[in-house]
């Protein structure tokens, strides 16, 4: 193991505090729960002491928004727009330490908050403002819903903020917003700049907290709608505490994507493509090709050029721009990785660990496959939500179906292939709500996302995702 040593002078971008309040009625205010540390995965150093809102915490968050909506809602769009325009480009202007501040508290390599999460933040915010005075001639009700409860995880802490605060403020909404409780800071960081951008108090709020904050929040009478990223479970039980009131609910919940190679397609794209469908993040991604379903005749090359290629991922230091694989994002997520891994060894499946230091504190999993793998077994059918792919083989397109809709997930599956004609196929056949070909992991504000079954309903992005947000 070597010693990890950040990099002094990307740290040195962002201003850490050693506490943080909560983000009310356009001020920051202190808490009345407990407070909670947050800390860097990849040191397990405490970087700093978040308030906890309590119930009547969230009560006053609500009421700030409440009254907010009010002036809002009756503002023109374009008055909308150029609030949401200035909060574009001040995040443009700020990236570098959005970027920094989203690695060390989340554990995510720099060059992908600094290329891919933190850019297209900023493109969500961009997209949805030139909505804000459209909707009327796109031919939407014009009526806001009123007061967003958004509840988001930790994995993409500032996309999933910009996914449901953007499309809900364009539309004239206001929100009050709970972050993950391992990953508070970014949110608080724009809290800072909806202040900079004089986005008026209450349009905004920012409550922290764990669980118990998300319960009270879906629970309270004045909230008209609710917005979840999460596990299934939290979002099934988010769906009974909602049910017999009037309140509005979208859920984007878990996944197992199957990334399906063909034996005609590109094989070295096809392996990069693999390699960026479920190392990306560290894996911790809803849409993680996590289960490689590849046809018989190809399997020993594709999985020979894999493991080649998965022994060059350079794993260490977020901060460090060569980096691809950071750090887990907790020692609970470790855990949950490590014991499934462990389980599928167990039922019979084949283990390989890239080879690769790993350093001496932190929270790390080596980029790993797992070979004969059933569909009976657990690894084929759970979230594993880490660098882990577990790996199936096929012998026809029928069968590749099969195999990919058997799970009770379906927000995400890849296709590599040369035909055209077998892609639409399969775009149909399976039962995702998104489905790449020749490519993964694509991110656009203009596309729509969400899932089917047990992946949750509604969508985010593009024009649908306006749809959640209006009367
Ligand atoms: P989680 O469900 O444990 O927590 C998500 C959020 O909900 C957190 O802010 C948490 O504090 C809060 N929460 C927990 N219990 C709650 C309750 N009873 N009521 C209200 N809020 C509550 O999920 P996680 O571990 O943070 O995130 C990982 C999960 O998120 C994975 O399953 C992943 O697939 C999913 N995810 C889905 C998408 C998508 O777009 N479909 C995107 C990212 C992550």
């Amino acid at each position: 193991p070597f010693e990890y040593a950040p990099a002094p002078e990307s740290r040195s971008v962002v201003d850490i505090k050693p506490s943080y309040g909560l983000f009310v009625g356009g001020e920051f205010v202190d808490g009345h729960g407990k407070a909670f540390k947050t800390v860097n995965p990849a040191t397990e150093e405490v970087l700093a002491e978040v308030a906890e809102a309590d119930e009547h915490d969230v009560d006053h968050a609500v009421k700030a928004a409440r009254r907010a909506h009010r002036t809002w809602s009756r503002m023109p769009g374009a008055e909308r727009a150029k609030y949401l325009y200035r909060i574009a480009r001040i995040i443009a202007e700020r990236s570098r330490e959005l970027a920094v501040l989203e690695s060390i508290d989340n554990g995510k390599p720099i060059k992908e908050s600094r290329d891919v999460d933190v850019p297209i933040v900023s493109a969500h915010f961009f997209y949805y403002a030139g909505w804000a005075d459209k909707l009327k001639y796109a031919g939407y009700g014009e009526q806001s819903l009123g007061v967003a409860a958004q509840i988001i995880p930790w994995n993409f802490p500032l996309l999933m903020l910009a996914w449901k605060v953007a499309p809900a403020l364009a539309c004239g909404n206001t929100v009050v917003l709970k972050p993950a409780e391992t990953t508070p800071l970014t949110a608080l960081l724009f809290a800072e700049i909806c202040q900079q951008a004089d986005l008026p108090a209450g349009v905004v709020n920012i409550v922290t907290g764990a669980g118990s904050t998300g319960q009270a929040l879906v629970a309270h009478p004045d909230v008209d709608k609710v917005a979840f990223t999460g596990s299934t479970d939290v979002g099934k039980q988010i769906a009974r505490t909602v049910a017999g009131t009037d309140k509005r609910v979208t859920l984007e919940l878990g996944g197992k994507a199957a990334n399906i190679v063909f034996d005609d397609a590109p094989i070295d794209q096809a392996v990069e493509g693999i390699v960026n469908g479920i190392f990306f993040n560290q894996g911790h991604v809803c849409c993680a090709g996590s289960r490689l379903l590849v046809q018989e005749s190809v399997a020993d090359d594709v999985l020979h050029r894999l493991k080649r290629r998965m022994a060059t991922l350079r794993v260490g230091d977020p901060l460090d721009k060569n980096t691809d694989v950071g750090a887990i994002n907790s020692a609970e997520q470790l855990a949950r990785i490590r014991e499934l891994s462990d389980i599928g060894e167990a039922e019979g499946a084949e283990r390989w660990s890239a080879p690769c230091e790993l350093p001496s504190h932190g929270y790390w999993f080596p980029p790993t496959l797992f070979t004969d793998v059933t569909q009976a077994h657990r690894i084929a059918r759970e979230e594993i939500f880490g660098p882990v792919l577990s790996v199936l083989t096929f012998r026809t397109p029928a069968e590749a179906v099969a195999k990919a809709n058997n799970t009770p997930y379906g927000l995400s599956a890849g296709v590599w292939t040369d035909k055209g004609s077998l892609i639409l196929k399969m775009a149909n056949a399976l039962r995702a709500g998104v489905v790449w070909a020749n490519t993964f992991n694509k991110f656009d504000p203009t596309s729509p996302f969400g899932g089917y079954k047990e992946s949750g309903y509604g969508r985010e992005g593009g024009r649908h995702g306006l749809e959640a947000y209006l009367r």
